[in-house]
């Protein structure tokens, strides 16, 4: 968020931010013909289950809308999956939420629970929309710094954010852009900073099945955690559908009243076909599908990581989530912005800018994210472009 040339015709909410620096990458990555490492969707296929079922659906006239918060047999499977992964008991009539994405998600939950003038905390580097979501219910947001090598969570850092008007705390494990998945430990210091001073934990869970150590824990199955915690995720990254549209939300049954209200007047529903594609998926892929999916991606990781590194660029192991956040002062004195296009231009391979990521912008000015969502040819032919331009450089 920062600063930039408005007109005066438009509402002063949408003055301090941009449009989505990630998303204005794909087209400067489009523009030079650049290796698209800049915006996390897959380019290869998503599982057959689910494109025959969508196929089915629209075939059998599914072409209307879904109930607003979300298609039964959607709900269901969903209910079936929290209980069966992990132990979280919900009830998908008066707990769940079907959305366009997390994205929509994340804003329909701020909006419907956060007012004017409250305080959320905002874990820094943050994914892009958080700011602006906290922008647009005029709540502000506080950040909580977390700094590299490790990206811990001090839980002391944490006390110190919370004041009178503080309403929520915005959790994202694994995380994007760090690629850091938080400790039992850490979930445990966030959960008993939410009980100590009555918080709700806003949880953007989209990554849940994407890492490469430890397991995911939901913060709601958290000892006292269920009834404050807001749970988002979706099919996006899990079953490699970002263009689909299909994500939820579970929160307890008054929270879910008030974001149903906000998600009907925002989208009316998601996608009513699509919403039959994702139950067959999360009926027939088992664990082993979960399994697969972040053993996949790990091996995607050991293809870009390394070739990063002989690049020039100084990064960590992500723990999770498909993102490298990388330090590119090695190989350049411009900044992100300058970087991250010349990276695009001369490389022939598109990043993000690290400053999207930071509240202020000279926190990110060296470093650049790279997804790796990516068929591990793709990765390759990054890698050999990297590999070019830091030989041209030296
Ligand atoms: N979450 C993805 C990323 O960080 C996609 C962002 C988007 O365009 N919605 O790149």
């Amino acid at each position: 968020m920062f600063p930039h040339s408005v007109s005066s015709r438009t509402a002063r909410r949408t003055h301090v931010f941009t449009e989505s620096v990630i998303r204005e990458m794909t087209r400067v990555a489009a523009e030079h013909g650049a290796v698209n490492l800049a915006q996390g969707f897959p380019d290869f296929p998503c599982p057959e289950v689910l494109k025959k079922a969508a196929r089915a659906a629209v075939t059998a006239d599914v072409n209307q809308y879904a109930i607003t918060w979300g298609a039964p047999r959607l709900r269901s499977a969903l209910e079936k999956k929290y209980l069966e992964q992990y132990g979280m008991r919900i009830d998908s009539a008066r707990e769940l939420t079907i959305t366009c994405g997390a994205t929509e998600a994340m804003a329909a939950v701020l909006l419907a629970l956060v007012d004017a003038g409250d305080e959320v905390i905002v874990i820094e580097p943050f994914y892009e929309n958080y700011g602006p979501d906290t922008v647009l219910c005029e709540a502000r947001p506080v950040f909580l710094r977390l700094d590299p090598p490790d990206f811990h969570l001090d839980v002391d850092r944490l006390r110190a954010c919370v004041g009178p008007r503080t309403r929520a705390i915005v959790v994202n494990t694994p995380n994007n852009p760090t690629g850091r998945v938080l400790g039992r430990d850490e979930l445990e210091a966030v959960a008993a900073v939410c009980r100590e001073h009555d918080l709700l934990a806003i949880t953007d869970e989209i990554y849940e099945h994407i890492h490469y150590e430890g397991t995911h824990v939901p913060i709601a199955t958290l000892e006292g955690m269920r009834d404050r915690t807001i749970t988002v995720s979706g099919a996006s990254k899990t079953f490699s559908v970002t263009g689909w549209r299909v994500g939820w939300v579970v929160a307890p049954p008054d929270l879910t009243d008030a974001i149903r209200k906000v998600h009907d007047f925002l989208t009316v529903g998601a996608p009513a076909p699509l919403q039959e594609g994702v139950p067959a998926a999360i009926e027939t892929l088992g664990p082993d599908f979960y399994a697969s999916l972040a053993s996949e991606y790990g091996k995607r990781r050991e293809v870009l990581v390394p070739a990063l590194k002989e690049a020039g660029f100084k990064c960590l192991w992500p723990q999770g989530a498909y993102y490298v956040l990388a330090d590119c002062s090695g190989l350049s004195r411009a900044d992100d912005h300058d970087f991250a296009r010349m990276l695009a231009r001369e490389a022939g391979v598109a990043p993000v800018p690290g400053s999207s990521f930071f509240r202020d912008r000279a926190d990110g000015r060296t470093l650049v994210r790279f997804a790796f969502c990516k068929r591990i040819e793709t990765l390759w032919e990054a890698g050999e472009r990297l590999r070019r331009f830091a030989a041209a450089g030296s």
